[in-house]
């Protein structure tokens, strides 16, 4: 196999010489360093390298150069390899083309000339974009390789568990990919069987859960200690920052979660306003990112686990899993946040996981490659989601209750679908069922004023509306809003049951629930803000308050 290919443009001979020799003198080991002098040297060397096979790693171009610019250069090369990454390189005076470039050609990063020393301005950026990019590729034939039914909700699981734990595979669909038979042949593999996951070792996995997956990669689901200080239930942002501060500061913290770290967030395709990422970040990056950070911390991390309640016993706390076990600690943090409800057009149920799909875009939206889908919902998530999907979809409809979209998403968001052709807005308008034979193959849309219906062909239905608090495994003891919200510190005192349920002879601390020693932070809290840097700035507070709570 070719070693991946690193390309470094600039029309200036001298520069280019500089920038070469600085990239090879570094990673030369593990990538061939490919060099051009124009936009268009480069762009051909780019179609010759995809015929060819190759993989690109990164584009390091420079910004001016007569005829193709580097962010046009750059734009084409995303067409091309949507994985590589591209970065910028521009004189401090065109530092806010730069930025612009940002939001029009999705320039991964930017740097500024001069980069010496290059250990401290070249280097760390080089790396922390090739291991981004290391993280999403994976080569065409080696690793793990999924086939299944693109219809079969079991499929859909395991794909989504796969995507979501940042587990890089090969998908097969059966019913189109040659590959897949040939692979289920020599495994001997059923279609009752299906889904079936190949290992690299030659192994396969027959219709699996998620925890025999995690199981086979060797993943531990069981906690190293018998006593922690805190264990922290669900891996969205808020748990990623207290695990961060709590192993930081200290503490024997667990963090847990039924599905995968990230959690919301995760599944976002691109935050554009978390404080730190001028070029936005992706949901599956800043995952990847936290949670390296809290494990190189000591923080304990054990995924697919699912808590399904607490027993409080003179003082510790014993948290249950699904699968009976129980682990013991001084405190919890409870920051399993929201999922969406399940949308009640008929047929949806039904359909869900075959076509019907909640959130979810970034996983499923290469299979809709060409395809005609709708996304329910007017809020951020959907407007990111729609824009993710635009880039394979042929038309990808937006339906929402309002007149526009103007009081229920940002305004950046609203600016890039309106420049974005295959999107297409469709107000005053509710799904009111979902129909097809083993999958999604059509929509009912019914008119908000008039009550008219029309069908219309559609392949994929993408749900992000109606959101529900996942508190229900608390215990009865944790006050929770008529929602289901967690209550915690002041607003504890305005719940009736308030003073019926808490004994103790001081208040509540600020994010502590009314059972003393289980907190709450970000979206499971009642009055959260549903933003990720609120979830960190929770997550990360609560461990000053654990703290505090282990010293009374
Ligand atoms: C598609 C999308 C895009 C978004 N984009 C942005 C954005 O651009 N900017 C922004 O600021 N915000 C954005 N948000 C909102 C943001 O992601 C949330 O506010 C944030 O993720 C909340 O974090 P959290 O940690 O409180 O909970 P969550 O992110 O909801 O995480 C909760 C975790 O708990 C786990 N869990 C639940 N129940 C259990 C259980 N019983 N046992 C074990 N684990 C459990 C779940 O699997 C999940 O991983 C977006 C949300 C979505 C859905």
């Amino acid at each position: 196999m070719n070693k991946p290919i690193l390309m470094v443009v600039d029309d200036d001979p001298q520069v280019l010489a500089a920038v070469r020799r600085d990239v090879r003198a570094r990673y030369r080991e593990q990538y061939t360093v490919v060099s051009a002098g124009s936009g268009e040297e480069a762009l051909e060397a780019v179609r010759e390298l995809k015929a060819r096979g190759d993989a690109l790693a990164l584009v390091l171009s420079d910004q001016r150069m007569p005829g193709l610019q580097g962010t046009e250069l750059l734009g084409e090369t995303r067409e091309l390899y949507p994985v590589a990454r591209r970065l910028l390189l521009t004189a401090y005076s065109d530092a806010s083309a730069a930025i612009n470039a940002i939001n029009h050609a999705k320039v991964d990063y930017y740097l500024q000339k001069p980069w010496d020393p290059p250990e401290e301005k070249l280097y760390p950026v080089l790396d922390d974009q090739l291991d981004a990019w290391q993280a999403e590729s994976l080569p065409e034939a080696t690793g793990l390789r999924l086939v299944g039914d693109q219809w079969a909700p079991r499929t859909h699981a395991i794909k989504d568990f796969l995507s979501a734990n940042l587990i890089p595979f090969r998908w097969l669909d059966v019913s189109v990919n040659p590959d897949a038979r040939l692979l289920l042949d020599a495994a001997r593999v059923t279609p009752g069987e299906l889904p079936a996951l190949f290992f690299e070792d030659g192994g396969v996995l027959r219709d699996p859960q998620p925890r025999d997956v995690a199981e086979r990669l060797g993943r531990s689901l069981s906690a190293a200690e018998s006593l922690y200080d805190m264990v922290i239930v669900g891996a969205g942002p808020a748990g990623l920052a207290a695990a961060v501060y709590g192993a930081s500061e200290g503490l024997k913290t667990l963090l847990l979660d039924c599905h995968a770290p990230g959690g919301q967030a995760g599944s976002s395709s691109r935050i554009e306003n978390y404080l730190g990422f001028p070029q936005g970040v992706s949901g599956s990056e800043l995952t990847r990112r936290a949670l390296t950070q809290a494990e190189r911390l000591g923080a304990e991390f054990l995924v697919p686990l699912e808590v399904t309640g607490v027993r409080v016993d003179a003082g510790y706390k014993r948290v249950t899993l699904g699968d009976g076990r129980e682990i013991v600690t001084r405190a919890i943090l409870a920051a399993t946040g929201m999922a969406y409800r399940e949308h009640p057009a008929a047929g949806i149920a039904t359909h869900t996981g075959a076509g019907v799909y909640y959130g979810a875009a970034t996983t499923e939206a290469p299979a809709f490659a060409g395809r005609r889908v709708f996304v329910v919902g007017g809020g951020n998530s959907a407007g990111q989601g729609a824009l993710y999907l635009a880039r394979y979809a042929r038309e990808v409809h937006i339906v929402v209750r309002r007149d526009s979209l103007r009081d229920t998403m940002s305004q950046y968001l609203i600016t890039q679908l309106e420049k974005t052709p295959n999107v297409h807005l469709r107000p005053m308008m509710e799904v009111t069922a979902v129909e097809g034979e083993g999958h999604v193959e059509r929509i009912v849309l019914t008119t908000a004023d008039t009550g008219a219906a029309q069908v219309e062909d559609a392949d994929a239905v993408f749900v992000f509306i109606g959101t529900r608090p996942r508190s229900e495994w608390l215990p009865a003891g944790v006050l929770r809003d008529a929602k289901g919200f967690v209550l915690t510190g002041r607003e504890l005192a305005a719940a009736e049951a308030f003073p019926r349920t808490w004994k103790e002879a001081r208040q509540p601390l600020l994010l502590e629930t009314s059972v003393p020693g289980i907190f709450a932070a970000g979206d499971i809290r009642a009055g959260a803000m549903n933003r990720v840097a609120a979830a960190v700035g929770e997550g990360s507070m609560t461990v000053r308050l654990v703290h505090e709570f282990l010293a009374l």
